[in-house]
């Protein structure tokens, strides 16, 4: 049995048996990959805190001839984000972000830098108040990092250049904003203003680290998060679980 070393993120933990546990996490050498963690429903000691979801470890597993699943053996905790446990907003919205690498990511393909990305918003989420805009630059830069990011720069069924003066609505099934000739009023198509497109188009561009500059004021804010949550849902085949959890937040 081939056995491997990696740093990784837990995204989702669920129990198995009797006494074990599945694991979902997000390595660098490997992408995503689903893991065994025997016994670890029983006894603590084993896991320790390692397997909570958000944990970033560096993981120890065996590769098993003829399974889908992988043995973890042995987890060493790098970082736990404390402070994202502490608040139920940060808690919701972190756990979003566990859900769309889960879903959106096929397993076993590596992507060394959707864990950079991962780890880069976990950290952003436990030293800042939490802010719900962050969620739509996640999405964007995850989805350009799986190569089906929405088409910003030019109109999606003529291919014309984008032009700032101009009105432009959204195709969900195309991926990519229409221009006025393409999409001649249809309320099919939702409004994209200028001012969200430019965010957008920030949110493909800056570098990992100026990401933290982004942000929505309200209006732009309500009409990216139409569309990604369209176009997320678009993709994923249904909408994400973990939404729920935060349109409850909001609510209250
Ligand atoms: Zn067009």
């Amino acid at each position: 049995m081939p056995s491997f070393k990696s740093a990784a993120v837990i995204l989702q933990v669920t129990d198995y048996a009797e006494f074990d546990r599945i694991v979902s996490f997000y390595t660098r050498d490997h992408g995503r990959l689903r893991g065994i963690a025997k016994g670890a429903k029983r006894s603590q000691k084993r896991f320790g805190g390692a397997l909570e979801p958000f944990t970033h470890n560096e993981v120890d597993y065996f590769e098993r001839e003829g399974h889908g699943l992988t043995r973890l053996e042995n987890c060493r905790i790098l970082n736990t984000f404390p402070a994202i446990i502490l608040d139920i907003k940060k808690i919701a919205y972190g756990h979003y972000l566990l859900e769309l690498v889960n879903t959106l990511t096929p397993e076993r393909e590596k992507h060394p830098e959707i864990l950079d990305l991962l780890l880069f918003f976990l950290n952003l989420l436990s030293s800042q108040p939490p802010r719900e805009d962050i969620l739509r630059v996640f999405e964007m830069r995850l989805t350009s990092l799986l190569g089906y990011q929405p088409q910003l720069l030019q109109c999606v069924s003529c291919g014309r250049e984008y032009v700032p003066q101009a009105a432009y609505r959204f195709s969900v099934n195309k991926g990519g904003i229409l221009c006025a000739v393409c999409h001649k009023e249809s309320d099919a198509y939702p409004c994209l203003s200028h001012g969200t497109i430019k965010i957008f188009q920030q949110a493909q561009q800056l570098s990992l680290e100026k990401l933290n500059r982004i942000h929505f004021s309200a209006s732009a804010h309500g009409e990216g998060k139409l569309i990604m949550l369209q176009f997320l849902e678009y993709h994923i085949g249904k909408r994400p679980k973990s939404l729920e959890f935060i349109e409850q937040l909001t609510k209250v």
